[in-house]
């Protein structure tokens, strides 16, 4: 198929990717669905730099993971004329990382730096320069006899992908010219991906299925993808191979992945709240202590789709149940003014560590 990456396409390395990742993911921006505004935006600043013959500006996305920030980037790359070349953050330990990957890139590539945010401050220091004068600094040797490389880039496009923007340092921030956010997917969308996905892995699938699958896939496409190779497994073992709306049912239900989109993690979430902290408000620290999670499993993964839903409430003083929230749990919510707040020793003062 001419809109997808060939498995042995050379733009990706570095991250491991399962084959039929790769070949899901589209190359062209009319294959990426949903995302229209920002789709329009970059459609227009595409075109503007191609016309300038430049390369794009250096792009910074924020969204939860699974939303497409990769995969946008792969296009932006395809579509410039230039490849893709992916690190993460916390693996550019060493300036010498940084240098070794940026001493490959050839004009109009796009360096893909995902969880920018746990970028070293050391080798976030020399990107400065080669993000604004395509050139790199480094400091080879100690003491007395150390002296400063200086080495030219051809110019490139710096995309940095992050679910934390706020943890980025405003000098960083700053030497990006584009920065947008990724939100959540509609159940039509997610739909829409699913059955291009289930065409490219030649699955027949009913569309209802397809419906099935997006409105439980927490607004996430990578979610949607997962569901969609667990229900081919169950359509495969305990029907004929062809996913229609009942296996799908059966499959996700199998999954505990209820109606509303919920599984077990976003169940103990609400439940805490409700059931230890008489719901809330209740801060951050004290949900993930008390679930033995980690906070930002819980910011990143769960809470996004908890508010999208409705359920969730982040509010200066911590997170808190909605009525929407007691509706599904089947319990009544307490009295107004009511209310206590739960803060555990090392949130005192602070309130809520991430309002
Ligand atoms: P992120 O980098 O934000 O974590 P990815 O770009 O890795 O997300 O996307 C996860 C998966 O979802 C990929 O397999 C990709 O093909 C698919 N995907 C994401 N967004 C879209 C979209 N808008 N249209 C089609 N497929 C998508």
């Amino acid at each position: 198929m001419e809109d997808e990456l060939q498995l042995n396409d050379t733009r990706f390395f570095s991250l491991p990717r399962s084959q039929e990742d790769v070949t899901l993911r589209p190359r062209s921006l009319e294959g990426f669905i949903g995302q229209e505004k920002l789709r329009e935006k970059l459609k227009i600043y595409m075109e503007a730099a191609k016309g300038r013959q430049e390369p794009l500006d250096h792009l910074l996305f924020y969204g939860p993971p699974g939303l497409g920030k990769t995969t946008l980037a792969g296009i932006i790359a395809h579509e410039m004329g230039g490849q893709l070349r992916i690190t993460t953050g916390p693996a550019l330990e060493r300036a010498g990382d940084l240098a070794a990957i940026v001493s490959n890139i050839e004009p109009y590539d796009v360096l893909f730096i995902d969880e920018i945010h746990r970028l070293p401050a050391q080798v976030e220091e020399i990107l400065y320069p080669a993000m604004e004068d395509f050139a790199l600094h480094i400091v080879v040797g100690k003491g007395p006899l150390a002296k400063t490389i200086c080495l030219s880039l051809p110019c490139f496009t710096l995309c940095g992908a992050t679910t934390r923007l706020g943890l980025l340092t405003s000098p960083l921030r700053a030497r990006f010219g584009i920065v947008e956010q990724l939100s959540l997917y509609l159940d039509s969308e997610l739909a829409q991906i699913v059955l291009r996905a289930a065409e490219v892995l030649k699955i027949e699938i009913d569309p209802t299925a397809a419906l099935e699958i997006a409105r439980r896939a927490r607004g996430t496409p990578r979610v949607a993808l997962r569901l969609l190779r667990r229900v081919r497994d169950v359509a495969a073992v305990r029907g004929t191979g062809a996913v229609d709306a009942d296996i799908a049912q059966r499959a996700l239900d199998m999954l505990d992945i209820d109606s509303e989109g919920l599984d077990e993690g976003d169940r103990r979430i609400l439940k805490t709240i409700v059931d230890l902290f008489g719901g809330g408000p209740v801060g951050l620290g004290t949900i993930a202590a008390a679930l033995n999670e980690d906070t930002q499993t819980i910011e990143d993964i769960y809470e996004p789709y908890l508010i999208q839903k409705g359920l969730l409430e982040r509010t200066p003083r911590g997170r808190k149940a909605t009525p929407a929230a007691y509706e599904y749990l089947d319990k009544t919510p307490p009295q107004e003014g009511s209310e206590e707040i739960f803060l555990p020793f090392f949130e005192k003062g602070s309130c809520d560590e991430n309002p």
